[in-house]
Formats: structure tokens, sequence, C-alpha cells
């Protein structure tokens, strides 16, 4: 595997590579180390109207519209075939820019490819109805693209998170805008070639790598934006939906989480440790829908918290490269709120059992792995989302005090919980306010499995056959005959 970083990399707008308009530069920083690993042309309001303008001139011209669905669907399979000749530097920017594992890193592909698989398998799959409306009349209905659809994305997933929502955008006839996230852009970068050496239009997908208020501020303001797609913090989410709610635009919206599993007393606690530890150390915790809480019934509390405990401090850390289980946070300030959010945790009266602070003798953003007992559910740690490798774990006697804990935070992307009663099962999977429900396995799906928030995680929805239905609008065509 090659470990050679390139050192520039330039925003893709109307099928060029482009400098920034006024030639400024993104320093981009490894997590690992701290230290700089290249720049990045840093996108301005100026380099977004650029990009904006092409999207617009693709879709007016009718570029996709105007090719059979299947053909924009054969488009997702060459990008998904060109991505795997790009497959080494995906891996080796994913460790570099991103903190992730060597193993987590390479896993990015498959699973890109097999967004860009399923969404252009379901290309010329999308209908429309036809309504009855009696004699001499015909009625049916059109899912229309949006238009220009403006797409911001987070650090933490940026390709396949990226992907997945370009690729609905384009088999719905939709021209993308997409602003990368600063903090790790690179992928996407290579994202944008695959596009091009795979013959994606000219203007049908523009990446413009920017600071968050700067070009992605100027991208959601636009005035000939059509549509949103913004994956990120509720802070940034809010004021995303201000400056569609100008224009009424529609937003997909996929924010945070503070998801919780239930383990009840019946519950395989093989499976329980291994799924609970995956669900929070993965990445480092830095996952939308990790499991960052966990509640425990009082039988098993104990038993639980020592095999969580023993996985946690048998974790290796460092940097992701030299294949470590656990990488670096994204960034110093990600790791001092991480601290501070755990000091506060101790500081309200919970137990830190193991971890806590930041990793000494390291020169890069690296956390403990942490876990947290005697935590009460009104306290800081149970409602903020750490997005760090944090769990805390919540004691519960009856299943409606534990349904009550579950539900008692703003958010509601995922919860879960472990059981061998299937009727439990069912009747908490309906109680649980979350997009998706996991039983007996952290993160049970995949791409075909429709994801998304509740409450403050958003709305919308990503992945699965849904997801398509948030690029288009539905036109209803009646005649008389
Ligand atoms: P963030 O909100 O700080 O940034 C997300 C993106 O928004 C970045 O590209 C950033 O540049 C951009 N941005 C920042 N300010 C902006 C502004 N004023 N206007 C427009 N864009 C702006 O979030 P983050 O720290 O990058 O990511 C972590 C958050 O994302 C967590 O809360 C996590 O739960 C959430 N997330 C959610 C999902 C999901 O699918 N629900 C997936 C991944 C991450």
């Amino acid at each position: 595997m090659s470990a050679e970083i390139r050192s520039y990399w330039k925003n893709y707008i109307a099928g060029e590579w482009c400098d920034s308009s006024d030639n400024g530069r993104i320093v981009v920083i490894n997590p690992a180390t701290g230290r700089p690993i290249c720049d990045v042309a840093r996108g301005t309001a100026g380099d977004i109207e650029k990009a904006v303008a092409a999207a617009r001139a693709c879709f007016d011209a009718r570029v996709l519209l105007d090719m059979p669905p299947h053909e924009r669907g054969a488009l997702m399979f060459r990008i998904a075939d060109e991505l795997e000749n790009a497959a080494d530097e995906i891996a080796t920017v994913e460790c570099f820019d991103n903190g992730k594992t060597l193993a987590n890193g390479r896993a990015e592909i498959p699973l890109t490819q097999r967004y860009l698989r399923y969404y252009g398998g379901l290309a010329d799959k999308l209908e429309g109805r036809q309504i009855p409306l009696g004699p001499g009349m015909l009625d049916y209905t059109i899912h229309a693209p949006f238009g220009v659809s403006a797409q911001i994305v987070p650090w933490n997933g940026p390709l396949p998170v990226g992907a997945r929502s370009i690729a609905c955008a384009l088999v719905t006839g939709n021209t993308v805008v997409l602003k990368s996230p600063e903090d790790s852009p690179l992928s996407l970068f290579l994202f944008a070639e695959a596009c091009e050496r795979a013959g994606v239009p000219k203007g049908a997908v523009n990446i413009v790598c920017g600071l968050g208020p700067e070009a992605g501020a100027a991208l959601v303001g636009h005035h000939d934006i059509d549509h949103i797609v913004f994956t990120g913090s509720v802070e940034t989410g809010r004021s995303v939906l201000r400056a569609a709610a100008e224009r009424v635009i529609p937003c997909v919206m996929e924010l945070g989480g503070k998801s919780g599993a239930i383990v009840f007393p019946d519950a395989d606690l093989d499976q329980v440790e291994a799924s609970a530890a995956a669900g929070i150390f993965k990445h480092a915790g830095q996952i939308c829908s990790a499991g960052s809480r966990l509640i425990v019934h009082r039988s098993v509390h104990d038993e639980v918290v020592s095999r969580l405990v023993t996985r946690a401090e048998s974790l290796s850390v460092g940097p992701g490269i030299e294949g470590c289980d656990l990488g670096p946070l994204i960034s110093d300030r990600q790791l001092e709120r991480v601290e501070a959010l755990c000091r506060a945790g101790v500081a309200e009266g919970a137990t830190l059992v193991t971890g806590g602070s930041r990793v000494t003798g390291l020169e890069g953003f690296f956390m403990e792995p942490t876990v947290f007992t005697g935590v009460r559910p009104e306290m800081r740690i149970a409602q903020e989302e750490f997005f760090g490798p944090v769990v805390v774990i919540i004691p519960f006697e009856t299943t409606e005090e534990a349904v009550a804990i579950a539900n008692g935070t703003d958010y509601g992307l995922a919860a879960g919980l472990y059981t061998r009663d299937l009727s439990l099962a069912h009747s908490m999977a309906d109680r649980l306010v979350a997009g998706q429900i996991y039983i007996n396995q952290w993160w049970a799906g995949g791409v075909e499995t429709p994801f998304g928030g509740m409450k403050r995680s958003g709305y919308g929805r990503e992945k699965g056959r849904e997801a398509l239905l948030g690029y288009v609008q539905t036109k209803n065509v009646g005649i008389r005959l």
C-alpha cells in the first residue's frame, strides 16, 4: 500500500480542477500526529458561485434527464468500478486525514461501491402511479427532480456519506454541489476523480472543499439551489435550516445522536459485550449512531460493566496506519471537548471506571476508551453527544424505567436492545423513539435499510429505497381524454 499523500489538492468545478478564486489554501492536519500533511484549495463564496452555476447549467440542459434512467444507473456502476482503481490511495488518505484505522479505511471502498451499485440498480425502478379518476380521465404521477442539490458532509465518513447522497441525486436527475469537510477532504477528491474517469457529465457533480461558515454558508444560502442534504451537528443544522427557510427549500437533515441500548436480564452477555464495545469504540466513537449509552438491568449490571471495562482496557490506541484498534479524534479541539465533558461527569458524581483523559506519550489527538458508571439519566454525560470513545452505563429495574431512560434525550437517531424474548423485542421496537432499532446487534442493517433521525436527530432518510424519495417531488398529471 502506498503511504504517499499528494501535497496539494484542487476543487472539482464544472469538470475542471480549480485553485481557490483567491488562491487561498487549507492546511490538512493528520490527527494521529498533529502535523500538516497537505494543502487543499480553500473554496470561497466565488467558487461556490461557479459550482452552482455549473450545476444549474447542467440541470437546465437536461443532460441527465435526457439519459434513460438505466443509463444514469450504469454511470453509478462505472463510478464504483473506478473507485477500485483508487482503493489503496483512498484507504491511505482515510488514515491520514481522518484518523481511521487501516481496516476501517479499507472498508470504506466496498461500502461506497455498494451504495453506488444499489442506487444505480434502482435508477430505473422509481415508478409513478396511475390514479383512477373514472371514465374519460387519465391521471398519473411523475417523480421530478428538484434541480441543484446542495450537499454538506461531515468529516467522519465523507466518502460513503457523500457518495450515497450524490448517487441518489444523480439517478433521479438532480445535479450536485457538495461542500466537503475541511478536516478530512481528501477521499472525496478521489471520488471526484472517479466521477471524471467514469464520464459523469461536466457540471453534474461539483466538489468544493471550504470552511463551514465560509463555503458551507455560501452554498446553503445561495439563491439558485433547490434542495439541501445536510449531515452534521444539530447546531450547524439549525443555521442551515434558517438559510433554507428564507427560500423555502426542502432539506434532508442527518444530525447527531445519543443512542442507547437496553440490556435485559436474559440477554446473551457475550453478544452484548462484543456488540456494545464495537458500537462505541469503532472509529473512536466518532459515529453519529454510536451506542453511547448502555441501559443495563441491575441483575446483570456488574457483569456487563466488568466485561466492557476489560474490553476497553485491552484496545490498542494509536495511529490507524499502524493497525491500532482505536485511532485519534479528529482535532485537538474535539479532544478537549470530550475531556471536558468527562470532567463534568466526574463533577456531577458519576464514577469514571476507566479512561477519561487523552493518551499521554502519543503526539496526536488520542482519547482513552472510557467507561462511566453510576450515571443518572439527567446528567450532562447522559444527555450530550461526546462524539468520542465514551460509554455511560445507567442501571434500571423495570421495563417502564428502561423505556423512559432510552427515550429521555433530545435525540432519536438509533436505539437498541439485547434480549432473547421475541415478544419483548417487538414491543420495544414499537416504543423506542428512534429512526433505527438494533436488536441483539448494534448497527444491524445496511445499505438497503433506511437511516435517519427522529426528534433533534433530524428528518428525511438516507440509505435504502426511502432515500430516493427525498430527492424527488411528486408531480401529478391529470388529463381529460
Ligand atoms: P459540523 O456540524 O461541525 O460540520 C458538518 C459540516 O457542516 C462540515 O462540512 C462543516 O464545514 C459544515 N458547516 C459548518 N458550519 C456551517 C455553516 N454555517 N453553514 C453550512 N455548513 C457549515 O459537524 P462535524 O463536527 O463535522 O460532524 C459531527 C456531527 O455530525 C455530529 O453531531 C454527528 O452526530 C453528526 N453526524 C451525523 C450523521 C448522520 O447521518 N446522522 C453522520 C455523520 C455525522
